[in-house]
């Protein structure tokens, strides 16, 4: 096997988060993982830097110190205003071959993806792609990371002991965010590296911005499987009393019932809402590893034998078309109580 450009002999033992922006804030996953990374540093007793690449964006390393940073590297530059794959690889390359880090975590979003790979390839280690949890053996120095194979019956633990980086995307919404308690140092580096236009081969012609929702932030999720025929007004009905989003399986989506960005599971969004509801859904793994961390499952299901059952902390037989509108008359009944 190919040896990594710097090895464990040359680590400096430390855990590394790319700190991914957009609209003037760090994403949601660049916190998650902050928050992953605070616990894996503290139980190896290791600092977590952040990787922080843009142009003027100082301002954003105190979400970073907030959510447990002990520093901050940055590289600013007028070329990584805009992310490009190119420009981001050249510039974060150097960063890592400056700071050799043991670990280095990225989001598991278009952009976290594509530099991720990249980088991989160039500082010639592994990359453990879409993990579903992280451990480090502080004694070993070695992250496990943890990967769900063969549609969730098989869970991998995956290593990479001789090879530095050890690399591993996560999925928005896998990890929690939490702000640190605890007041840390914090350190601002500013980077020294090499970076023009000529090692730049992307053009951007034109940026459009989604109207997309981000199911991960949702508190209350009712999603609706093939079960409910194609009826995501029902479910409409229901996420808007609640305050919540709607969610799907895969077969309503394939079959063009509500867009792809809201299906749930493994190839859909991983979320962690206080609440989910499975309505007509199976409760095939590929679908309950993306509400599995929520607080409360509710299910219907006409099937007693279901084994969306199995996840569930309420479980209810019977038929969505009429669950449902009996559970949105009596809340609304309750609300009217309340406000009578
Ligand atoms: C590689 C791969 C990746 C995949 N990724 C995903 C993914 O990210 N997300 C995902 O969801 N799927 C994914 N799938 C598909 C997944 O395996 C299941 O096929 C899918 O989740 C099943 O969706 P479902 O529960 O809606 O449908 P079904 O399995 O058909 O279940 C329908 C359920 O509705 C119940 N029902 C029927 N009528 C009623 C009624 N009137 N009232 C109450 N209950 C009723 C039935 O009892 C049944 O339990 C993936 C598959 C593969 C191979």
């Amino acid at each position: 096997m190919v040896a990594s450009l710097y090895g464990v002999q040359e680590e400096q033992k430390s855990v590394w988060v790319f700190l991914e922006q957009s609209g003037g804030n760090l994403e949601n996953v660049s916190l998650e993982l902050l928050s992953k990374g605070r616990q894996l540093a503290d139980e190896a007793d290791w600092p977590l830097v952040g990787l922080m690449l843009g142009y003027r964006v100082k301002g954003l390393a105190k979400q970073a110190f907030d959510f447990g940073a002990d520093q901050v590297w940055l590289l600013n530059h007028p070329l990584l205003k805009r992310f490009t794959v190119d420009a981001y690889t050249h510039a974060a390359y150097q960063a890592i071959q400056q700071g050799k880090p043991s670990v280095f975590l990225c989001g598991a979003t278009p952009n976290g993806r594509d530099l991720a790979g990249r980088l991989a390839v160039r500082l010639r280690t592994g990359l453990n792609a879409d993990c579903t949890d992280l451990r480090l053996d502080s004694e070993r120095g070695v992250l496990t990371s943890e990967v769900t194979g063969f549609g969730g019956g098989v869970l991998a633990l995956l290593e990479a002991p001789d090879h530095r980086p050890q690399m591993s995307t996560v999925r928005p919404g896998v990890f929690t965010a939490q702000r640190v308690e605890k007041r840390r140092s914090r350190e601002m580096l500013e980077v020294s590296f090499q970076l023009d236009e000529t090692q730049i081969q992307t053009r951007i012609v034109e940026r459009i911005v989604g109207k997309g929702v981000d199911l991960t932030q949702a508190p209350v999720l009712v999603c609706g499987g093939r079960g409910i025929d194609g009826d995501f007004e029902l479910m409409q009905d229901l996420a808007r009393l609640l305050g919540g989003e709607i969610g799907a399986t895969r077969p309503p989506v394939d079959e063009g019932h509500i867009e792809r960005e809201r299906q749930i599971g493994q190839t859909g969004v991983v979320c962690r809402p206080n609440v989910a509801f499975a309505c007509g859904i199976s409760g095939a793994f590929h679908f309950v590893v993306g509400i599995q961390n929520a607080g409360v499952i509710v299910s219907i299901n006409s099937d007693p034998e279901a084994p969306i059952f199995d996840y569930s902390d309420y479980c209810v037989v019977g038929n969505v078309a009429e669950v449902v509108p009996a559970l949105i008359e009596t809340m609304r009944a309750e609300v009217e109580v309340t406000h009578a």
